[in-house]
């Protein structure tokens, strides 16, 4: 099959290698859980990522991939995504959104939480746990038969109908031996279009979703991707394999969330 021969549906063992990957980026996040406090700095952060990354047998996927300085795209408040972790403390009232990568095995893991630093507006914590529903409902299209759009349509209706926006110019991915490979999965489009989804396949979905207008711009580092307006932008990720009935997600979570109940910042 055509998308057999171009490396994109995964066979049993690859996904395995996919899973152990974005489980141990899933641990890394709940270890960072632990850590997102008012005062904290991103390179602290930084740094705990890649010490725990390094002490479990994988090495940090970001880290220096196309020049990248870092091992977490560490992106606060206006920041969509990309954002490079600064010497600059976390605020009460902050939402950090940390993305995280590690390749072990050959294969890569990638996957993101926005977090709420202390108190957070009631507003912003609404905007985290639509994108977060945003992405459950994305990813719960990931079956085999399905096209990209039907994700990318279960994204966008969802946030849309809520009053938020989807940012365009970037989106999810697949995922294998590199971090990015084909498809592209959009946060936009149309039901049943685009290319169609087969079981075996990986991919990464990851809404960023702006509580203002979708317009965002790039600064000068090369990196980090803001909002036009300043407004707040949340963004979560997790790795997908296409299944028969239903989508093996292959991130989870739960290590992140059961730190964030015992710290009483579940959003
Ligand atoms: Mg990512
Ligand atoms: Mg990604």
């Amino acid at each position: 099959m055509f998308f057999k021969k171009m490396g994109l549906v995964k066979t049993a063992e690859e996904i395995e290698l996919l899973r152990e990957n974005n489980q141990l980026v899933s641990r890394t996040l709940a270890e960072l859980a632990k850590h997102i406090t008012p005062g904290v700095t991103g390179l602290q952060l930084d740094k705990i990522a890649e010490q725990f990354i390094r002490d479990h047998g994988a090495v940090p996927a970001f880290l220096g991939y196309r020049g990248f300085p870092n091992t977490l795209c560490i992106s606060v408040n206006d920041v969509v995504i990309h954002g490079i972790p600064s010497a600059v403390a976390l605020r009460d009232g902050d939402i950090v959104s940390v993305d995280c990568g590690t390749r072990m095995k050959g294969y890569v893991g990638d996957s993101a939480y926005t977090f709420a630093v202390g108190n957070v507006d009631e507003s912003v914590m609404q905007l985290l746990r639509a994108t977060k529903e945003s992405l459950k409902r994305g990813v719960a299209q990931a079956v085999d038969g399905k096209r990209v759009g039907d994700v990318s349509f279960a994204v966008q209706s969802y946030v849309e109908s809520l009053g938020y926006s989807v940012v365009r110019e970037m989106e999810g991915h697949g995922i294998g031996t590199k971090m990015h490979e084909k498809p592209g999965v959009p946060n936009y489009g149309q039901r049943g279009s685009g290319k169609k989804l087969i079981k075996g396949m990986t991919i990464c979905v990851e809404p960023m979703i702006n509580m203002g207008g979708r317009d965002i711009f790039q600064e000068k580092d090369g990196w980090t991707i803001r909002t036009k307006d300043r407004k707040c932008s949340a963004h979560f990720e997790y790795a997908v394999a296409v299944g028969k009935e239903k989508p093996d997600i292959l991130t989870t979570f739960e290590y992140v969330e059961e730190v964030l109940k015992q710290k009483g910042n579940l959003i």
